[in-house]
């Protein structure tokens, strides 16, 4: 049976050119960047060409890209980072930070560990659609506001962020602000300078790169303090040998992503639109998240009547690739926070469908999916104590 991937908000295959890219510097340059010798240059060599690359999608200065090991530290260094820079400044400027209720854990687990050390922290309200109230936004800053932090765009439902009036805001109330671009990144164009935003979160596996490897844009001049401690890798915010595979890996994906942005767009959007299209034929079936402010690779959906887990073995009967909810919640009963904040009810929010396009999928799977899903659906419904209406 073919397979079909669709769960691209949760990984992505690394690109052949991504491995190819990557190959030699498992084997042959195997050098360790700090090193003096030939093989160390040449794997600093492959660093700072890596650091070119990312910038360079991001239209940035070389010096304003750390390399991390995934988006979730990229979070964690940003937010804490600036966080116990701020602690000193509590009794001046004061520990309140603003994110919003939708963030990846990866931020929201941060701000709460900061929540117990004295840390406040405002988690902003979205609407139906997923995206923060702008008014309210500007009502919780206080002078005691030294960071927000608030995703470009969410994991689940693809919403896309106000991230330039954020920035604007920030800026005016001269507030670092930091944004998870981790979905973003290679789907839209982002510069950082254009959007006000100081601190910018990177994933290489969301963008066909490696697992493992992620970058953290920092703005020039802005201080941050470390909480990885060692050899002062990184210009000290990040110690810890360089994992050149991988930063080669995600340098290549970012080149790639800048390269192929417009027509992977193009192919992705005209597929995903085809998706949404044809599934919301079925009866009572609902597109979640921003009908246009959203992801070009995101379709989210929810059916009365139906149980996501259900749906979602069914599909990979299939062959389908699917999700509902986040990868990390997944595996847990509750319901994603992320639905439950757009105002789904627990029900509603289990009868939930992501399916998240990448730039291999083809019209042929899109077409396979929408042939077989109204057929699970009505299965699914027959035998379903949710679904009411056909009794
Ligand atoms: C996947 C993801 C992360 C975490 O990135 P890792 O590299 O898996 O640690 C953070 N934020 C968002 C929005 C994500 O989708």
């Amino acid at each position: 049976m073919k397979k079909i991937y669709l769960d691209h908000a949760a990984t992505t295959p690394v690109d052949k050119k991504v491995v190819e890219a990557m190959l030699p510097y498992f084997y042959k340059h195997y050098g360790n960047a700090s090193s003096l010798h030939s093989f160390g240059r040449k794997a600093h060599e492959a660093l700072e060409e890596s650091r070119k690359k990312v910038a360079s999608l991001l239209n940035v200065k070389e010096k304003e890209i750390i390399f991390t090991a995934g988006g979730t530290e990229s979070d964690n260094i940003a937010i804490k980072g600036i966080a116990y820079k701020n602690r000193e400044k509590r009794y001046t400027k004061g520990p309140h930070i603003i994110t919003s209720s939708i963030e990846h854990p990866a931020v929201l687990e941060t701000c709460k560990h900061l929540e117990m050390q004295g840390y406040k922290i405002k988690y902003l309200p979205v609407d139906k659609h997923g995206i923060i109230n702008i008014d309210e936004l500007e009502k919780t800053i206080s002078k005691n506001t030294f960071l927000i932090t608030i995703m470009y765009a969410n994991n689940e439902i693809g919403t896309i962020q106000p991230i330039k009036e954020i920035g604007q805001i920030a800026r005016e109330n001269n507030i670092i602000f930091h944004t998870d671009a981790v979905q973003a990144i290679g789907k839209t164009p982002i510069d950082p300078n254009k959007i006000n935003v100081d601190l910018l979160s990177i994933s290489s596996h969301k963008m066909y790169g490696p697992k493992g490897v992620g970058a953290l844009y920092i703005r020039e001049g802005l201080s941050i303090q470390p909480i990885i401690h060692g050899g002062g890798h990184e210009r000290g915010i990040r110690s810890s040998t360089e994992n050149i595979p991988g930063i080669v890996g995600l340098g290549k994906a970012c080149e790639l992503a800048k390269k192929r942005m417009e027509k992977d767009t193009k192919h992705i959007k005209k597929m995903r639109d085809k998706l949404i299209k044809n599934i919301l034929e079925i009866e009572e079936s609902y597109l979640n998240g921003h009908p246009q402010k959203r992801l070009i690779n995101n379709a989210h959906f929810r059916f009365t009547g139906i149980e996501g887990e259900s749906l979602l073995l069914s599909l990979d009967d299939k062959g389908i690739a699917a999700s509902t909810g986040s990868a990390c919640s997944s595996k847990k009963l509750q319901p994603s926070h992320v639905l439950i904040a757009i105002g789904l009810t627990p029900i509603e929010a289990h009868g939930s469908l992501r399916l998240s396009l990448g730039r291999e999928n083809t019209q042929e799977e899109i077409s396979y999916v929408t042939d077989v899903l109204p057929e699970i659906i009505n299965r699914l419904r027959k035998i379903s104590p949710l679904w009411k209406k056909q009794e």
